[in-house]
C-alpha cells in the first residue's frame, strides 16, 4: 500500500506517526495510507508560506495570472488522470469526475483575470490637489479545509483566487480522497508557482486546530458539514480571523401542477441520484403541489430509479457508483430504516444492493420515499445519499413555508411554466441559490456560491466577486501633492470640501 505524502515548500514529504487508510469504495479495499499531520508539520507549511509571501505579494498580478493560464492548460491535459484518481477514491463515475474538474477549471479561468480583478478604485480631485484610491491587498497566509465530495472542484473554488490575490495558501483536503487534490496542486507548481506559496497537508482535527490556532493564518475557508463549519467559524473568528464556512444542505425541488413533468423527472433523477446523492446541491426533497402531481411524479420515477446503472465508478456508462465509505453507506441505510419506522412509504428500496464482481463495495441502490412529513428525521436531516423524499402540499405558499422553515438554505428550485409563481419563489424563498427549471443551480465562477441559514457561516460567499473580497483587504489611500509655491494654512476643523 503506498503512502500519500504532504506537499510542503515544493517538496513531497512523508511523515511517520498517525495515519488512516484511504479506500477504493468500489472494491471496499484500503489502497493507500495517509499520514495525519502533526502540529509541527503544519508549522513547516506555515514557515514556508511566511518565507514565500513577501516576494509573491510583490509579484505583478499579470505574472501571477500567467501561472494560472499554464495551470489551466495542465489541468485540461491531465483530465483523464485526475478523473481516474477522483473516481478511484470517491467512487463517483468518470464522467461525473470530469464534470467536477471542468467546473473547477472555471475558477482558474476567473483567476486568470487577476490584473482586472485587482485594479482597485480611483478618484481624482476628491479635494484640492487630492487624489484617492482603494487598493485590494492580500491578507498573507490563508488556509482552506475541504470535504470529500468534490476533491478537485471545491479546493479550486479557493486557492486559485486566493493565490492570484497575492496570498499564500495552505490546503487541508479531505482525508478520504486526497490523491487527485494532491496531483492538482503538483500541477500548479509545475505551472510555475514559487514553492511555499501553496502547500497541501493531510490530516484531521489536529491539523485543522493547528491552522485555527496559528496567528500567522489570517483567514480560513471551510466547506463541509454544518457542525464542523460552525465550530471552525466560532473558533476562527474568536481569534480574529476572517472565516467563510460553508455547511450542509437539504435542497427542495418544488413541482407545480403546470410543470413539464417529463423534463422535471429527468432533472430530478440526475439531481437526486447523481454522485450517489453526495452533493451539497443534490435535490433530496421533491415538494409536490397537489396529490395529482405527486402520484404522477412517483409513477414516473419508480421505473427510472429501478433502472439506475450502478457499479464501480471507474467503469464507463454508469449512472451511479458507491458511497464513499462503508460507514457512509451504513449511515444512509440507517436513515432508510428510520424513515420506514417513522411511517413514510418506502416506494423503492435500494438497501442490500450487491454489485457482481464488487461484492465488498460500499453500494446502495436508489431509494424513494413518499408521504414524508416535516417532523421525520429523513426530512429534517441531511442524509447525503441516494434517497429522495416526496412531500405533498396543497399550494405554492405551503411549499415555500416548508422550505423557509427548514434549518438549511443552500439550494432550491422550482419546476413550473408560470412566470408569476417563479418570480414570487425567487423573491421570497430563504435560500442562497435558486433554480427555475434548473435542478442544480450551482453558480458559474463569476457569480459567488453560498447558502443561507445554517448552510453558511460568515458574510461572504465562496469564489467569484465575494471570493475576491474575502481574500483581499481594502486600503484607502488619500494623496496630496500641493502645487509648487503654494502654502496652505493649518486647518483645525474636520477636513471637508
Ligand atoms: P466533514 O465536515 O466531515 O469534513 C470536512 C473537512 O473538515 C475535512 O477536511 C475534514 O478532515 C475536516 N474535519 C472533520 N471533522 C473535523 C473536526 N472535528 N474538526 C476539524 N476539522 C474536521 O464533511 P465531509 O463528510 O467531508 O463532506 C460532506 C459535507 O460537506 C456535507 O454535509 C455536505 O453538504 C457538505 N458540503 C457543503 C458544500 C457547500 O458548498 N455548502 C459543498 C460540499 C460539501
Amino acid at each position: 500500500m503506498s503512502v500519500i505524502p504532504h506537499l510542503i515548500n515544493g517538496e513531497l514529504v512523508t511523515e511517520t506517526g498517525r495515519a488512516v487508510d484511504v479506500f477504493n469504495p468500489s472494491t471496499g479495499q484500503a489502497i493507500h495510507k495517509l499520514p495525519l499531520a502533526s502540529q509541527a508539520t503544519i508549522q513547516k507549511a506555515i514557515d514556508a508560506a511566511k518565507a514565500a509571501f513577501p516576494a509573491w505579494r510583490n509579484t505583478p498580478p499579470a505574472k501571477r495570472a500567467q501561472v494560472m493560464f499554464r495551470f489551466k492548460q495542465l489541468l485540461e491535459q491531465n483530465e483523464a488522470r485526475i478523473s481516474q484518481l477522483i473516481s478511484e477514491e470517491h467512487g463517483k463515475t468518470l464522467e461525473d469526475a470530469a464534470g467536477e474538474l471542468k467546473r473547477g477549471i472555471e475558477n482558474v479561468e476567473f483567476a486568470c483575470a487577476a490584473p482586472e480583478i485587482l485594479k482597485g478604485e480611483y478618484s481624482r480631485n476628491v479635494g484640492p490637489n487630492i487624489d484617492a484610491w482603494s487598493d485590494f491587498q492580500p491578507l498573507g497566509i490563508v488556509a482552506g479545509i475541504t470535504p470529500f465530495n468534490f476533491p478537485a472542484m471545491v479546493p479550486l473554488w479557493m486557492y486559485p483566487l486566493a493565490i492570484v490575490c497575492g496570498n499564500c495558501f495552505i490546503l487541508k483536503p479531505s482525508e478520504r480522497d486526497p490523491s487527485s487534490t494532491l496531483l492538482i496542486a503538483q500541477l500548479l507548481l509545475e505551472a510555475g508557482l514559487p514553492k511555499g506559496v501553496m502547500s497541501v497537508v493531510h490530516g484531521d482535527k489536529t491539523a485543522v486546530d493547528a491552522l485555527i490556532e496559528a496567528p500567522e493564518v489570517k483567514a480560513l475557508s471551510f466547506v463541509g458539514s454544518t457542525p464542523i463549519a460552525e465550530y471552525i467559524y466560532a473558533e476562527g473568528t474568536k481569534r480574529g480571523k476572517r472565516v467563510q464556512a460553508l455547511g450542509g444542505a437539504k435542497n427542495h425541488a418544488v413541482l407545480m401542477p403546470d410543470a413539464d413533468l417529463d423534463n422535471a423527472v429527468s432533472a430530478l433523477m440526475g439531481a437526486a441520484y447523481g454522485s450517489c446523492g453526495e452533493r451539497c446541491m443534490a435535490i433530496s426533497v421533491a415538494v409536490c403541489v397537489g396529490d395529482q402531481v405527486a402520484d404522477a411524479l412517483v409513477a414516473k420515477l419508480v421505473p427510472q430509479i429501478k433502472a439506475l446503472k450502478i457499479g464501480a465508478g471507474t467503469s464507463c456508462g454508469l449512472d451511479m457508483g458507491p458511497l464513499v465509505t462503508g460507514q457512509a453507506r451504513d449511515k444512509v441505510s440507517g436513515y432508510v430504516d428510520d424513515g420506514v419506522a417513522a411511517g413514510a412509504t418506502l416506494v423503492v428500496d435500494g438497501r442490500g444492493l450487491s454489485v457482481t464482481g464488487h461484492e465488498e463495495g460500499f453500494f446502495l441502490g436508489g431509494c424513494l420515499f413518499d408521504n414524508v412529513t416535516p417532523e421525520m428525521r429523513i426530512y429534517k436531516e441531511e442524509i447525503f445519499g441516494p434517497v429522495l423524499c416526496v412531500v405533498r402540499v396543497n399550494s405554492l405558499e405551503e411549499a415555500m413555508q416548508l422550505i423557509n422553515d427548514h434549518e438549511y438554505g443552500n439550494g432550491t428550485c422550482i419546476f413550473t411554466r408560470d412566470g408569476e409563481a417563479a418570480r414570487l419563489f425567487c423573491d421570497e424563498i430563504e435560500v442562497g441559490m435558486v433554480g427555475v427549471n434548473v435542478p442544480l443551480p450551482v453558480p458559474v465562477a463569476y457569480h459567488s456560491f453560498g447558502g443561507w441559514k445554517r448552510s453558511l457561516f460568515g458574510d461572504l460567499h465562496a469564489y467569484g466577486p465575494d471570493g475576491v473580497r474575502f481574500y483581499t483587504r481594502r486600503k484607502a489611500i488619500t494623496q496630496r501633492w500641493p502645487q509648487r509655491a503654494s502654502h496652505e494654512a493649518s486647518q483645525f476643523a474636520f477636513p471637508s470640501l
